[in-house]
Formats: C-alpha cells, structure tokens, sequence
C-alpha cells in the first residue's frame, strides 16, 4: 500500500496502528495536524472491505478535523480514529479498553470520540484507561448528545446566509427545507420553528416526518419530491454526496446549509452551485456546532461557553460567502482558504 504517499498527498502528519490479538483490536490512529492543539476526532467502529481503505478513511476524515477545528476557531488540531471491526465474536469492553491504552500511550496527542459505529458506552470504557476522551456520561463529566448544538450552529449558518443572499435579517417567513429530520435535522426544525421560518421536510423514516409535521407544522414531501420544492434554503441533514449532477440542476433555492457531511459528492459541484447563483455554506464550517460541544469537555464543560461558540458560526459563514463573492471563488474554496490561514499564522 502506498501509504507514504497518501500521507504526503493530505500533508501529514503521522499514523499510528496497534495490533493486539487477544483484544481482536486493529486500529489506526491519524493524527493529521496539531498546530492549533491537540488533534481531535472521532473513532469509527466498521467494517472495511480491505485495510487500504480504513487507512484512506482515517486520513481523510482526519484531515478534515483540521480544517473543521482551524476554521471554528478552536484551539484543536484534527485527528481521526478507525477501528477495524472484527467478522466473528469480540469482547466490546476488552476491545475498547485496549484501544484507550493505545490513545494513552500517544500521551494526550490525539483525543477520541463518538463516531459512526461507536457510543457513549464505548466513551465510558476508553476513560478508564486514559483521560483523552471525550462525548462520555454526562454523569461521568461528558457533555451528553451534541446534536442540538450541531443544529444550533446550522442555524446561525442559515441565518447568515439570509442575511448575505436575501438581505433578511431574520427567518420569518423564511421557507426552509430539510432533507432528513434525525438528529440534527428534529433539532434544526426546532430551532427555525421557533424563529418563524417556514418547513418542508422529508425523511425515509415516516415517524420522523409524522413528528416534525406535528410539532413544527411541518409539510411533508417525499425523500425524491425534496428536491424539487421550490424553497429559499435545501438544508441537506441526512447523507453525504447529496449535491452531484443529478440534484444540482433541479434545485429551485438560492441557498444550500445544512449538517449534512461531505455533502458535496465533489469540489467542482460547489463551483456548480455558485455558477447556479446558489450560496453554499461549507459543511465542515456550519456543522461545527457538536465539535464545539465536545472540545468543551476537555478544559471542563460549560455550557454558555459553548453556546457562544456555536453562535459565532454566524460570523463564520457569513465571512466566507462575502469573500467568496469578493474573490470571485466558490465559498468552499474560501472556508479553506481560511482555515490554510489560520494555520499558517500558529505555525510561525
Ligand atoms: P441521523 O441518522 O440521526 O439522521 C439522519 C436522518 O436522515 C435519519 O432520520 C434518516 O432516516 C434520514 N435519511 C436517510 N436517508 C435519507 C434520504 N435518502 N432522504 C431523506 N432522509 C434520509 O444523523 P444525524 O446525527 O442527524 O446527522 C445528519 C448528518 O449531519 C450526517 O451527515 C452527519 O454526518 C452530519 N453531522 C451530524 C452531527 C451531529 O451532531 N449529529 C455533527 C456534524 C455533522
């Protein structure tokens, strides 16, 4: 595997990996950048079809935290977790307790999380074998479910989109509408409910749409039929890849901010979004409002720290779509610019 190169190619960095064949624990450790801090990011507990893929993903998804952390003003460097899942029987506990050995042994370098495939139990364990962990028990001093404040900051995301593409400076009237009502998506209507915004919401699951339409007058639409409603902002909160060649030309809104991740299937759809005339808001930078939750519990957790945080997600977006129009470039062009500069400046 041309790992070298790989790493050279996302400018790493180190990886590290640990076997244990009593524990069943293959792991990966990608610690991207640590500049700005200590790199943090979440582990992820899959299956891969080869090993060169759990590589790829470790450091892709790390690189990521990078820019997430650099653009959000955190004090964090980026860094990502893979753990192998084993095909037969493991035991959970004896796995994830030799994996916080392993984040131990990096002496506080890399700080794990909750990821695809792991959860607060795993959290649990990993911290009674080191303290670099993050997302455990709020009794046990964690800072319990980060999707509100992922949907807060989403939020603030969209309100600085208004205000830059429709001039608005507030979201009455506003209609919104969400792709996918989880997590984050339940909260994000919440949240623009309460501030008069109008939804149009799908999600596959019909108890979820049931519940947004109840609480939040929500009009429901099918997970196909989304894409066509003719609407001031897609707010994309279900699955990665969703603007590609097939959605972009039929989207009728003049902006994109949702929580969705990697929701560009490319770099070159944000360029399609911007020759459309739609204002993106770039996932990493809007989505960023559950890394903030969590690093909190690192110094300690309080909570109108992370509020004010999250709010200036605000601030953020609203930076990048006036540069981005100044620049003449795509705006997630500029949401790299930006955190490219942030740590070029901590490594002076
Ligand atoms: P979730 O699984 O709780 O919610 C996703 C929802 O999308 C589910 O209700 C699912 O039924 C629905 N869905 C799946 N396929 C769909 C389709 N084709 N059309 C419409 N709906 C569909 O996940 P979540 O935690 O709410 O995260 C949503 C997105 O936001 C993900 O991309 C995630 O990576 C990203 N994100 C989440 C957080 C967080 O704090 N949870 C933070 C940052 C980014």
């Amino acid at each position: 595997m041309d790992l070298f190169s790989r790493m050279t190619g996302y400018g790493y960095g180190e990886v590290h990996v640990r076997r244990d064949e009593a524990s069943g624990l293959a792991a990966i450790i990608a610690i991207h950048d640590t500049r700005l801090g200590p790199a943090l990011g979440g582990c992820r507990f899959i299956h891969y079809a080869d090993e060169g893929a759990a590589f790829t993903d470790a450091l892709r998804l790390a690189r990521g935290m990078t820019y997430k952390a650099a653009i959000t003003g955190l004090d964090l460097g980026g860094g990502k977790s893979v753990i192998i899942r084993p095909k037969g029987e493991f035991d959970r506990v004896a796995l994830f307790e030799d994996f916080g050995r392993f984040i131990d042994n990096l002496g506080g370098r890399y700080i794990t999380a909750e990821d695809s495939g792991t959860a607060t139990a795993d959290m649990d364990v990993i911290r009674t074998k080191t303290k670099s962990v993050t997302g455990v028990s709020k009794d046990k001093g964690g800072s319990g479910d980060p999707s509100p404040y992922t949907a807060l900051g989403v939020r603030r995301g969209i309100e600085a989109a208004v205000k830059h593409k429709l001039g608005r400076s507030s979201l009455d009237g506003v209609h919104v509408t969400v792709q996918g009502v989880g997590h984050v998506g339940y909260y994000l209507c919440k949240e623009l409910f309460a501030l008069g915004a109008k939804l149009t919401v799908c999600d596959v699951d019909a108890g979820r749409t049931a519940r947004a339409a109840d609480e939040f007058r929500a009009v429901v639409v099918g997970t196909d039929a989304i894409l066509d409603v003719e609407a001031d902002v897609f707010a994309p909160c279900a699955l990665g890849a969703g603007i590609n060649d097939q959605t972009i030309p039929r989207l009728s809104v003049k902006i994109v901010a949702g929580a969705a991740n990697n929701v560009l299937a490319e770099p070159r759809h944000g360029d399609a979004l911007r020759a459309k005339g739609i204002a993106y808001a770039p996932d990493y930078a809007i989505n960023a409002g559950g890394l903030c939750n969590v690093a909190e519990e690192i110094k300690g957790y309080d909570e109108a720290n992370v509020r004010r945080r999250v709010m200036g997600i605000y601030d953020t977006i609203l930076t990048v779509l006036e540069r981005a129009d100044k620049e003449s470039v795509s705006p997630h062009v500029i949401a790299d610019r930006m955190a490219e500069e942030r740590l070029a400046r901590a490594s002076r």
